[in-house]
């Protein structure tokens, strides 16, 4: 019998878990007779009360495991802890507000049984429900880092997925401190089969993805996985260097045939604004990178536990020993 491991990341869902886990109950008893799971849910330090709630699944569930974070690290590197932790023959992302349709998942592990497909991605084909703004916002981005990037970030797609073994293998080799699961996906390869479907509401509970947060996450994107912008300051050099080399020799024809009045210090002006501008720009987008690699460098731990399931039951198993005296 397969084994199917689902990573579960958690920041502040008290409300979604329990109608997760309902729906997940379903699933498990509709694939009940060809695998069996180990549900991985993390939580990402949260300050409500998902740990005790998730704690109380893995007393009432065997299956349902768990990770708690010492604090708020974000979703990246929950799901990194999760597909660490994950020990299955298959392994799913999924999120825990109903956004990502456990209903899938027969069809995701059918897929990956019966055809020649390492893993099935799912993306949404509408954005319905989702502010104006920010679908415009996203719609931009994806636009944006697919013209300058080698790896391709299919616009719409979720991080839930279905993969074997072999790709959950290949993704945690890429070990990085700044991940990108959308990058890192595709950057490992393997062939994967798209799932499409209807934006769903959020179950219970408030997103947990400001703009700014978002913002975050698309400069995370855009550096990950593409080092283009690096070029920017070469090539807006190169263009200003021609463009002051036609104004000179202006400068000097206009000269010789009118003469010089002192003139045009008002487009003196605006040209060092310009210019001074556009060499911030360029200084920033090399921080941007050398930022990034600073933190690489550090080789921090993408995440610090505070306490897991294994953890307690190894206590368990500690205590009784103690009392059975061994
Ligand atoms: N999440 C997390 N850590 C964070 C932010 C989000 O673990 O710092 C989890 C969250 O609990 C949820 C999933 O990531 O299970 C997706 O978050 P959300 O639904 O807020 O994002 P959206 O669907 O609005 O993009
Ligand atoms: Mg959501």
């Amino acid at each position: 019998m397969d084994r199917i491991s689902v990573v579960i990341p958690c920041w502040n869902e008290e409300d979604a878990i329990p109608i997760y886990y309902a729906e997940m109950s379903q699933v498990m008893k509709t694939l009940g007779q060809e695998a069996d799971f180990e549900l991985i849910f993390v939580d990402d330090g949260s300050t409500d009360k998902t740990l005790k709630i998730i704690k109380g699944l893995n007393e009432k569930d065997p299956c349902c495991k768990y990770l708690s974070f010492s604090r708020n690290f974000g979703k990246e590197a929950a799901i990194y802890a999760g597909l660490k932790a994950a020990e299955g023959d298959y392994v799913a992302v999924m999120d825990v507000d109903l956004q990502d349709p456990p209903r899938l998942l027969p069809e995701m592990y059918h897929i990956l049984r019966e055809e020649d497909y390492d893993s099935v991605a799912t993306k949404r084909s509408t954005r319905t429900g989702e502010p104006k703004i920010r679908s415009l916002l996203s719609k931009s981005f994806y636009k944006f880092i697919n013209k300058i990037s080698r790896t391709e970030i299919v616009n719409g797609a979720r991080d839930y997925r279905l993969m074997n073994r072999k790709m959950a293998d290949a993704v945690l080799a890429l070990s990085e401190y700044n991940r990108f699961s959308k990058g890192i996906f595709e950057w490992v390869g393997f062939r994967t089969k798209w799932l499409e479907f209807e934006n769903v509401e959020r179950s219970a509970g408030k997103t947990k993805w400001s703009l700014k947060k978002l913002f975050c996450y698309s400069v995370e994107g855009i550096t990950g996985f593409s080092v283009a912008p690096l070029s920017l300051a070469s090539i807006v050099g190169l263009l200003f260097c021609m463009l002051s080399f036609l104004l000179i020799l202006l400068i000097v024809i206009r000269t010789l045939i009118w003469g010089d009045p002192v003139s045009g210090w008002p487009s003196l002006a605006c040209i060092i604004f310009m210019v001074s501008g556009v060499q911030l720009l360029c200084t920033g987008i090399v921080g941007q990178y050398l930022s990034k690699a600073y933190l690489e460098i550090k080789h921090r731990p993408i995440f610090i536990l505070k306490d897991s399931s294994e953890e307690r039951k190894e206590k368990g198993n500690e205590n009784k020993d103690i009392e059975s005296g061994k």
